[in-house]
């Protein structure tokens, strides 16, 4: 596209959790199938100066990208639809607004001024908005404001929003993302939230220009005509977005009410591309058509939170696709299961996955859970922490060193055989100091990360303070526990295998944040294969030939 970047702004009204975004995300795609080029950031309007140091129970999970960023579970949403990646730009907070607009007033560089919420904090979000167009790559930068309208917290970034309108004109829109309550006793939808939510923003100078509105059941008719007529919006530019049945269904949802179309128009463009959207129909075709099923248990401590292990379930749904499976994930909770409750948790599944995770809480459950897939020979993933507890468990149980620990959990372990790495013995500050993002990966020839990458080398993202203690790895090797991916300036051991067992792989990387829906990580793609094909001990009720009985 010729001329200058085109801003899109999505906000929220009515209450959070209305999906803005999936709609940003859908919104993207739609645009990118058209041919333009597009990137998504969301700012989040809390005072942490970036999710890293949120607990899960808080925020969801935390997502990495390549350049080391702890940011918002929504980028991996942007990630996966779009598959481009993102970096520290596509996330900010306030935190970061104003350490920025505090560092710079420390230097001096406000030359005396009486720094204030309007220009300063203003000026550093518009620059942060606009960061992304001046790199001059993108057609469409779409930008995800955090919270809901009306929120104290909000008021700075929609007044940002308010200036760049006025100065931007006809480069900039705004959709608004709306709910439409259901009423059970009367069987109606109901449009006042939505015309409240629409005064609200009206009342802090921006008009929006098209309103996404969310809703259980089919809009009645006349009602986006009464909607455009309260909200000063244009009936085409109300646009219905139904629940859908997966968030993959949503950029055909939204193709079919023209919400590309209208955002287009109203951003000055008369002609545009058809968009071509046929692979995504193929991923869904083969995702909601499967032709047979897989059991996978997801072992973690914060199962009864998805969004905790969101990059997870997506990646085993992507790599399901690619399978042509139904991937079936039993949640299961590593602080209620051990040595002899294991069989009842985790019988009957083709594949165990163990998950990241920070602290002792449930380590000794995922340590079982490891022993058990090892013993009965049943597909095995452990990723970053589950890979940790998986060199644990073969520590105490085939090295004979019964108190092998990580020294995050043991710090006076007399077997360190998880240590924390040299570089971070002398960090102090938690947030931003992990090794993060992209490193490189050789991996061992003839050996099966070698055969699943089909490749040598492989970059992979991190997000760590502890590692395999190398001073181990000749017992391990010996003993039949492989190191077969490596990193090649420090030597870190990035991947470990079990030579004789069908599938046993643990990466002290991150490879679900890389997992795409046009391109499933093969990871996982080789892992709900394996699942498939392994025979799985015994039924959920515990009886049959495993090795830990309940
Ligand atoms: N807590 C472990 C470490 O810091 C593992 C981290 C993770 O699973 N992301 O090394």
């Amino acid at each position: 596209m010729t001329g200058s970047t085109k801003y899109i702004f999505v906000t929220g009204g009515v209450t959070s959790s209305l999906g803005k975004g999936i709609i940003s995300a859908s919104l993207a795609k739609l645009l990118q199938a058209r041919g333009f080029t597009v990137t998504i950031q969301k700012l989040d309007p809390y005072i942490n100066v970036d999710p890293g140091t949120l607990n899960p129970y808080e925020h969801g999970e935390c997502f990495v990208t390549e350049d080391g960023a702890e940011t918002d579970l929504d980028l991996g949403h942007y990630e996966r639809f779009l598959d481009v990646p993102t970096s520290q730009a596509n996330n900010v907070t306030t935190g970061r607004i104003y350490q920025n607009v505090i560092t710079k007033e420390r230097r001096g560089e406000y030359l005396g001024k009486t720094v204030q919420v309007i220009p300063h904090i203003t000026d550093e979000i518009k620059r942060h908005i606009q960061a992304l167009g001046r790199k001059g790559i993108y057609d469409f930068v779409i930008t995800e404001v955090g919270g809901t309208v009306g929120d104290i917290e909000s008021l700075p970034y929609i007044e940002a929003i308010r200036q760049l309108r006025w100065e931007k004109g006809r480069d900039c829109l705004v959709v608004h993302l709306t709910l439409l309550p259901f009423l059970h006793t009367t069987g109606e939808l109901k449009t006042k939230p939505t015309q409240h939510s629409v005064k609200e923003l009206l009342s802090l100078g921006v008009q929006p220009d098209v309103l996404v509105c969310r809703t259980e059941h089919p809009m009645q008719r006349g009602m986006k005509d009464k909607i455009a007529l309260f909200c000063n919006v244009d009936t085409e530019a109300v646009i219905e977005s139904r629940d859908a049945e997966t968030i993959y269904d949503v950029p055909l949802m939204m193709q079919e009410e023209k919400l590309d179309e209208v955002v287009l128009r109203r951003l000055g463009l008369t002609s545009f591309p058809e968009a071509d959207l046929e692979s995504w129909k193929d991923f869904l075709r083969r995702y909601k058509q499967p032709k047979g099923e897989v059991n996978v248990a997801l072992v973690g401590k914060y199962v009864e939170l998805k969004d905790a292990y969101k990059s997870i379930k997506e990646a085993l749904e992507h790599a399901g696709a690619a399978n042509e499976l139904k991937v079936h994930i039993r949640w299961v909770h590593s602080e209620k299961i051990n040595e002899k409750n294991i069989a009842r948790h985790l019988g009957g599944v083709g594949g165990i996955l163990v998950a990241p995770g920070f602290g002792h809480r449930g380590i000794e459950g995922k340590i079982a859970a490891i022993r058990f897939a090892r013993e009965n020979r049943i597909p095995f993933f452990g990723i970053c922490l589950g890979m940790q507890c998986a060199v644990i468990e073969f520590g105490r149980h085939v090295l004979g060193l019964a108190e092998a620990n990580s020294t995050e959990m043991a710090p006076e372990t007399p077997d360190p055989v998880i240590a924390m790495m040299e570089e971070q013995k002398t960090v102090a500050d938690k947030g931003g100091t992990m090794r993060l993002g992209a490193y490189p990966c050789q991996l061992v020839e003839g050996t099966l990360a070698h055969r699943i990458y089909k490749r040598k080398q492989v970059s992979e993202r991190h997000r760590h303070r502890y590692e395999f203690n190398n001073a181990y790895l000749k017992r391990y090797e010996q003993a039949g526990m492989q190191a077969t991916g490596i990193n090649p300036q420090g030597k870190l051991v990035e991947i470990v295998e079990l030579k004789d067992h069908p599938f046993f792989i643990g990466t002290q990387f991150h490879p679900e944040y890389r997992s795409t829906v046009a391109k499933p990580h093969p990871l996982f793609i080789a892992f709900v294969k394996a699942a498939q094909q392994s025979h799985s001990p015994a039924p959920a009720n515990g009886s049959g030939t495993v090795k830990a009985e309940a």
